[in-house]
């Protein structure tokens, strides 16, 4: 055979046996590391794509160079995380994702808990960072409890805000829906007497602290797990955008209640877990949203936690 046979012959060959699909899925979406004896688990709830170019308030053009240099673009895929602490006493889960309410991408927290070798009976109490849809909708399916044993516990500003029917009532007709998805994911909570509000600073549980954030929601909180002087420190919605409020703390959302004490809370806990160098959970930032804090001029780096087998 001729070299130029041979090599056709070779190439149809090859060309036969290249035709697997594309898998078209990634890894289960969970994230394991350790903090001192706390095991904590980043769960992924899935994705959303945002329109950050209109949500942030700063020109348009700004925020689509950011994400350019990020290499990023609009609508930009952000994630939504929350996090399951095992203290060795107590279950915690820390958000819930948004379970049915907004859309079909998001909704994959209790399929990523069971992933990650825990059922959703297992888990004793949820700390919810604030009430928005994308943190309490997997609370519940149909009215029915996801997590029949937990005892649900939140800012009392939060709850007695975003689950006053009156609020409801005088909401925009965009900004309802805020409120129907809070009522609907916690109703059944408050039905079973598992609904705990608490005020403030509190302790919670052994090693386990809620602070206020006010701003983003008119009660939001960020929670702390020490274990063997190690910190953990979820801070829920104080950051969205990457590639625009890690440089610039000061640039604020559309989402935000109170955008002047929400770009105030996160300038106060951000120089803290960075002066600390706590660990820090970021319910938006990219899963699994863990990493630390390390300031950078007037703003900081995000250093994302590294692999470990957990040997
Ligand atoms: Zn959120």
């Amino acid at each position: 055979m001729k070299l130029t046979a041979l090599l056709a012959a070779l190439v149809m060959a090859g060309s036969a046996s290249a035709a697997a699909p594309l898998a078209g899925t990634n890894a289960p979406g969970f994230h394991r590391v350790m903090l001192g004896d706390f095991e904590v688990t980043a769960i992924s709830d899935g994705t959303v794509d945002l329109p950050f170019d209109k949500l942030l308030h700063q020109s348009a053009d700004v925020t689509k160079k950011a994400l350019a240099r990020n290499y990023q673009s609009v609508p930009t895929e952000a994630s939504v995380n929350a996090f399951l602490v095992n203290t060795g006493g107590k279950l915690i889960l820390v958000d819930t994702g948004a379970g049915g309410l907004f859309g079909p991408t998001l909704g994959k927290l209790l399929a990523n808990i069971k992933a990650s070798g825990y059922q959703p009976e297992q888990i004793d109490e949820i700390y919810l960072t604030h009430l928005h849809p994308d943190h309490v909708g997997g609370l519940a399916t149909n009215s029915q409890l996801v997590f029949p044993n937990a005892i649900v516990r939140a800012d009392q500003r939060d709850t007695d805000f975003w689950l006053s029917q009156a609020n409801l009532d005088k909401a925009p007709a965009d900004s309802k829906g805020f409120f129907q998805g809070a009522i609907a994911s916690l109703s059944p909570y408050a039905a079973a007497q598992h609904l705990k509000p608490f005020k403030g600073d509190t302790e919670l549980a052994p090693g386990v602290h809620s602070t206020s954030s006010y701003g983003h929601t008119p009660g939001h909180t960020i929670y702390t797990f020490e274990s063997k002087g190690k910190k953990l420190v979820l801070v829920g919605d104080l950051i969205h955008v990457a590639a625009v409020q890690l440089e610039h703390p000061e640039v604020t959302i559309g989402f935000d209640s109170d955008a002047k004490s929400a770009a105030g809370a996160r300038a106060k806990v951000f120089q803290a877990v960075a002066r600390e160098g706590a660990l820090v959970g970021a319910a938006h930032l990219s899963f699994p949203g863990l990493g630390h804090l390390r300031v950078d001029g007037k703003g900081y780096d995000w250093l994302p936690v590294t692999y470990s087998q957990l040997r």
